[in-house]
């Protein structure tokens, strides 16, 4: 299908006009249009989740498998009614511990959301960002939002307005900037609606901590592996290649020393093919690369975390035709499932 003819971006920088930023957004959202807004997580691109025709809009801008769902956004409890039903008892400890914040819960789907906001699926994700400026849209508008990452699918999600504008400039009408993203990765998704809560995606949001809340919940096994062929995609985040560069991405996990060795060699080897390698990895484990190029991603999990996705797209700008990525345990799930999916039918 051909491309749309490119739309005219309007960008409003929240720090300089905050009230105009949150009324043109509510204006466009209940227009039936969507915009590009911040969230403590990554950038979203959102659309009122009760209208159907602006939800496609949302998929057609991204360029998005319309089997991929996307997440409700709401900015009171008061709101989730309209959105979702049946919602287990042990739902409310969870939404008092972390919301607003980073975490989507999986309910059923009220019949008010259109099957287009969930790709048919008869439940629906749902989360209260914490974001104050997202909020006050969602207030403003008094309608819940549905809104996936602001990037084309397939690229790494961003994390500033910049990035989206890079993705979205003349795909969508309007760009709130409200500055980086504080937590960098996409929220934790938390199935609620079977026998043992089951974590779909992971995020800043770690199964120990809602364990502390609710007990045992289950990791969905293809959080850490490609699906196998034939399953279900139950959140279909699983099923894509995602959050790739134009690099091709090699993920090596192990003994640190070890992998030290086998990268050194590998970069040795593509950089003989002068197909420019780089080395990401945490600051304890730069000493292992002196003299080569390397990316720092922080010395934290939550200084990691914020800072793949913005790095991952400066590997691009750079040039950079290789990224051989030194795992460590301290970076945790979230990182290690997002450069994964990254990594996925990376070409040699
Ligand atoms: P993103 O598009 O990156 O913002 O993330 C949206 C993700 O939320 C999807 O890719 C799914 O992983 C997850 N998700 C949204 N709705 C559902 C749902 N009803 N069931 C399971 N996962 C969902
Ligand atoms: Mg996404």
């Amino acid at each position: 299908m051909a491309d749309a003819p490119p739309l005219n971006t309007q960008i409003i920088f929240a720090s300089r006009d905050r009230k105009r930023a949150v009324e043109e957004a509510a204006k466009t959202i209940l227009a039936g249009d969507i915009a590009v807004l911040p969230t403590e997580t990554v950038y979203g691109l959102a659309a009122n989740a009760l209208d159907g025709q602006a939800v496609q809009k949302v998929f057609a801008a991204k360029g998005r498998p319309q089997d991929n769902p996307l997440i409700v956004h709401i900015a009171e409890i008061s709101m989730l009614d309209d959105v979702a039903r049946d919602i287990p008892q042990e739902s409310q400890a969870l939404m008092e511990a972390f919301w607003p914040g980073p975490l989507s819960i999986v309910f059923k789907k009220n019949l008010n959301i259109p099957d287009v906001v969930s790709a048919g699926l008869d439940t629906v994700a749902v989360r209260m960002p914490h974001n104050q400026l997202m909020l006050d849209i969602i207030k403003k508008s008094g309608v819940p939002v549905a809104a996936p990452s602001a990037n084309r699918s397939g690229r790494p999600s961003p994390t500033t307005a910049q990035h989206a504008a890079e993705d979205l400039l003349g795909r969508v009408p309007l760009i709130i900037d409200g500055g980086s993203c504080s937590v960098g990765v996409e929220s934790t998704v938390l199935d609620m609606t079977g026998d043992t809560p089951l974590i779909l995606r992971p995020g800043s949001i770690t199964p120990g901590m809602i364990e502390k809340t609710i007990g045992k919940v289950d990791l969905h096994p293809a959080v850490l592996q490609g699906l196998r062929q034939g399953e279900q995609a139950q959140s279909p985040g699983m099923k894509y290649r995602h959050y790739a560069p134009n690099a091709a991405i090699f993920v090596f996990e192990g003994n640190k020393k070890t992998i030290a060795k086998n990268i050194n060699a590998r970069y040795d080897y593509y950089n003989e093919k002068s197909q420019n390698p780089v080395v990401f990895c945490a600051q304890e484990c730069a000493p292992f690369y002196a003299g080569k190029e390397t990316c720092v991603l922080g010395a934290s999990h939550d200084e990691i975390m914020c800072s793949l996705f913005a790095r991952l797209r400066q590997a691009d700008d750079i040039g950079y035709g290789v990224i051989l990525f030194h795992y460590t345990e301290e970076m945790g799930l979230a990182v290690k499932n997002r450069i994964l999916r990254a990594a996925e039918g990376a070409a040699k």
